[in-house]
């Protein structure tokens, strides 16, 4: 209380006022980790989510009385941040993500403060909380860490690393010593160092705590499963030497549709209008379009993906996320009538995925929905855009072959700098995706045989049922010991 801090509440007030909250950000470190929580405690682990108000109200509908909410509060109005600001919901100017990464980091006397309360067998936390591990250090805790990436892209990323100093701006480059010949480009990769005297250089102090902590964690949890990239699973452990537990697809914990239909939050329409919509199409003859919880464009790009969708004459469901229509070309909402739904914000992605109509989806390659095109048993058209999301391109297009490149070659955050890809292009991947003839057949079958061979992973005795229980074994070994 005090003049001081009222003054900070106000002016949180007018700074929420200001961002605008148009999009859900950041969903896909959380929804993943909440499956897999649901995993564990299928199979008797007791779980404890430890959450802040605002995550817990997207949480809690998705789960049910046998995992426990620890609720904390978050410090947004301390560090200048929004009223409510608890996630990354807030379209945040760059001086005041800053703020929220301190926010965030400020809370280690909570955190340690729970773990003298619970005693848990271990914890498992997201990599950007890279503090987590000192603490449960400190208590004798095991600290397990989620990347939420696969492995492919956890050893593509030691690998740039290990050769950064050496390569030229220009020129294509192969990541060393990989189990495939994974040709790159500079433009595409995540390069933290490239950060340093921007706005966002406490990204890069943030990712050098991150590596700090890495190889001394107890290990990794990760969203794969074996038979979807042996190679570099082994890769991971062996030759990283890293410990590590492929427990997923960690979506598949959701079979029940108000589970899937409730994942994420608020869906910005009515989800009987957009199944009833589905129904009423041929089997696979529609394209999904969603560029996950973040991907944003610019105007110009959005005009572009509406006349490449409409050239294709194929129909579509499209997810925009930028909040306002004023990209739409005159007269698209007619012509498009019947055949384009464009979903403005949050769309139910695992019934539409898993619905019989839908042939093919277009998807920025984020980790989660690549994987949720896999169990789907869907033929994907790349289009990264920023993060890892290049590396999952090279594991879906050039390893797994269920993916067709739509074009995109340069990372940037930024949608107003990033290359406009052209409605030409758009139109000619999706036909491609949807196509006919052997290569797309092709395609689609090793789809299939993806979709099958993950859910066999999770069902008793697959490969990540497995783990869990070794990992789950391991813990309770440990504590007779401790
Ligand atoms: N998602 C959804 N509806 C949307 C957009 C995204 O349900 O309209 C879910 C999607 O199923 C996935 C997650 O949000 O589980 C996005 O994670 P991903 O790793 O694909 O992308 P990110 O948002 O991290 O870029």
């Amino acid at each position: 209380e005090g003049e001081e801090a009222d003054e900070r509440k106000r002016r949180a007030k007018v700074l929420g006022e200001k961002c605008k909250k148009s999009y859900q950000e950041g969903r896909g470190h959380m929804l993943p980790l909440v499956d897999m929580a649901k995993l564990f405690a299928v199979r008797g682990a007791r779980i404890t989510i430890l959450t802040t108000y605002a995550n817990a109200k997207i949480i809690r509908p998705t789960i049910d009385n046998s995992i426990y909410l620890y609720i904390i509060p978050f410090p947004s109005t301390d560090f200048d941040l929004p009223e409510g600001c608890e996630n990354q919901n807030f379209a945040l100017p760059d001086n005041q993500r800053k703020n929220f990464f301190k926010a965030v980091d400020s809370l280690r006397i909570p955190f340690d403060a729970v773990l003298k309360d619970l005693c848990p067998d271990c914890v498992v936390t997201d990599m950007f909380l890279p503090w987590t591990y000192y603490i449960a250090a400190a208590r004798g805790i095991p600290r397990l860490v989620f990347h939420g990436i696969n492995n492919f892209a956890l050893c593509a990323t030691n690998a740039f690393n290990s050769c950064r100093l050496l390569l030229e701006e220009k020129e294509p480059f192969v990541l060393p010593d990989l189990p495939h010949q994974i040709m790159m480009l500079r433009t595409q990769v995540m390069d933290f160092e490239k950060l340093a005297g921007t706005p966002m250089e406490f990204l890069l102090e943030k990712n050098k705590e991150i590596e700090e902590v890495d190889a001394k964690n107890y290990g990794t949890v990760i969203n794969s499963f074996y038979e979807l990239e042996p190679e570099y699973a082994d890769h991971y452990r062996k030759v990283m030497g890293r410990r590590a537990w492929n427990v997923g697809p960690v979506s598949l914990c959701n079979q029940e549709v108000t589970c899937k239909l409730l994942r994420g939050g608020e869906q910005s329409m009515s989800v009987s209008e957009c199944l009833k919509w589905l129904d009423e199409k041929p089997m696979s003859s529609v394209v999904y379009v969603c560029f996950g919880s973040s991907g944003l464009f610019s105007l110009a790009q959005l005009r572009e993906m509406a006349l490449g969708l409409e050239a294709s004459t194929l129909s579509f469901i499209w997810v925009v996320r930028n909040g306002d229509n004023n990209w739409i070309p005159e007269g698209y909402e007619e012509r498009i009538k019947g055949r384009g739904m464009v979903i403005n914000g949050w769309a139910p992605q695992l019934l539409i995925l898993n619905h019989f109509a839908v042939g093919g989806f277009v998807t920025h390659c984020g980790w989660n929905s690549s994987l949720e095109g896999i169990c789907a048993g869907l033929p994907m058209a790349t289009w990264p855009l920023f993060a890892e999301q290049f590396y999952n391109e090279k594991l879906l297009v050039e390893v797994l072959k269920v993916g067709v490149e739509v074009g995109s070659k340069v990372f940037d955050f930024n949608p107003e700098t990033r290359p406009i890809l052209e409605a030409t292009i758009i139109e000619a991947a999706v036909r491609n995706l949807m196509g006919e003839g052997e290569e797309a057949d092709e395609r689609r079958r090793r789809a299939k045989v993806l979709a099958e061979k993950a859910r066999r992973a999770i069902e008793k005795g697959g490969s990540s049922y497995n783990e869990i229980e070794k990992l789950m074994q391991e813990l309770i070994n440990r504590r007779k010991h401790v």
